[in-house]
């Protein structure tokens, strides 16, 4: 059987050799062939040159294929990951970072893990060898992205995974979205797992991530949570919020006018002014809000109603029929 390894590479021109010696070292002891697919994400460095050298000595009985894409400027991990699962031509294909960091010793263990009925596979760098302002954060962002998604998993963004193919006909991949890939996939159904994975320090090269990705992640987690909960319903989100906040503002709105009335009526009370009332304007502020939350929940349903979505809402497991000679799953 063939194994496509896809590893996306931004200037990472010293690892590449030992990896690929790696690689080939596993591939030996295994009865897989593998397709390694090396995608070049705009390097500036010699790293195209590399995969073009190695690609060109791999003799032609070989246990591996190599492969290279070259991008024309960087276009990010997801892209570069996309480009290689569309150049993959077996049905496992697995997704490794380029700085010899995942250990591709580990494959054999991964498959095993899918092979016990998984359809995404994990890496979970358990022993971890980063520095610490990228440990802890991405520790909080695991826990974060785990509570409110309910894919419970140590290590979401771990690079080295296993995946079934067609989980990829389903997960498109765009943006920075491949930090949220098990996330996607089981919001469809995919069975998804973890096994912890040896991990290494980086040698050469410089990580490509500083510590922004932690906004930004933060934002796409947002993006997850609205797209696998309510991409089908979005007013149930946005008019839940909105009608929150009409309730409230039309609460204080009533209170402040039964105060208003009873400073009228009862002698002795000192008249209340409303416009002197901070919490007057705070209601007010609360109904346009919740008038604008319900608006825009109808905009977005609308969108929905007349766009014919390019893959199904839904995903199929298998069939089944009485029909004799009719293929079932
Ligand atoms: N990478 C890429 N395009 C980018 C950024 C990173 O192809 O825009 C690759 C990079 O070469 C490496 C992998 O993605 O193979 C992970 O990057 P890095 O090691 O910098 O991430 P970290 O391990 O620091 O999270
Ligand atoms: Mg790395």
């Amino acid at each position: 059987m063939k194994l496509s390894i896809i590893i996306p590479v931004l200037n990472e021109q010293e690892s590449l050799p030992e990896l690929l010696s790696r690689i080939r070292a596993v591939a030996k002891q295994s009865n897989h062939t593998f397709q390694v697919i090396f995608v070049d994400d705009g390097s500036k460095d010699q790293s195209w040159e590399s995969i073009n050298r190695l690609a060109n000595e791999e003799p032609p009985a070989s246990e591996l294929e190599i492969e290279g894409i070259r991008f024309r400027r960087n276009f990010g991990k997801a892209a570069a990951l996309s480009a290689g699962i569309e150049a993959a031509q077996s049905d496992l294909v697995i997704t490794m970072d380029a700085d010899l960091q995942d250990d591709p010793k580990e494959i054999p263990r991964l498959l095993e893990k899918l092979d016990e009925g998984f359809d995404v596979v994990s890496g979970w760098k358990k022993r971890r060898f980063d520095p610490w302002h990228k440990v802890w954060p991405s520790r909080f962002f695991n826990w974060m992205v785990s509570r409110s998604t309910g894919v419970r998993l140590h290590d979401h963004n771990c690079g080295f995974k296993i995946y079934r193919r067609e989980v990829f006909d389903e997960v498109r991949l765009y943006g920075e979205m491949h930090r949220f890939i098990p996330v996607l996939a089981a919001s469809r159904g995919w069975r998804v797992s973890e096994i912890p994975v040896e991990h290494h320090p980086r040698i050469h090269g410089s990580s490509k991530y500083g510590f922004s990705r932690f906004f930004k992640g933060f934002l796409d987690l947002l993006t997850v949570y609205f797209l696998t909960g309510y991409r089908q319903r979005p007013q149930h989100m946005l008019g839940t919020l909105g009608l929150l906040s009409l309730f409230f503002g039309t609460l204080t709105l009533v209170t402040l006018t039964g105060e208003w009335i009873v400073s009228r009526l009862l002698p002795g009370w000192e008249p209340i002014h409303l416009h002197e009332r901070a919490l007057f304007y705070y209601a007010i502020l609360a109904l346009l809000l919740g008038v604008q939350l319900i608006s825009s929940g109808f905009l977005a349903e609308l969108i929905i109603a007349s766009h014919r979505p390019s893959s199904p809402v839904y995903s199929i497991a298998g069939r089944t029929t009485s029909r004799r000679n009719a293929p079932s799953e």
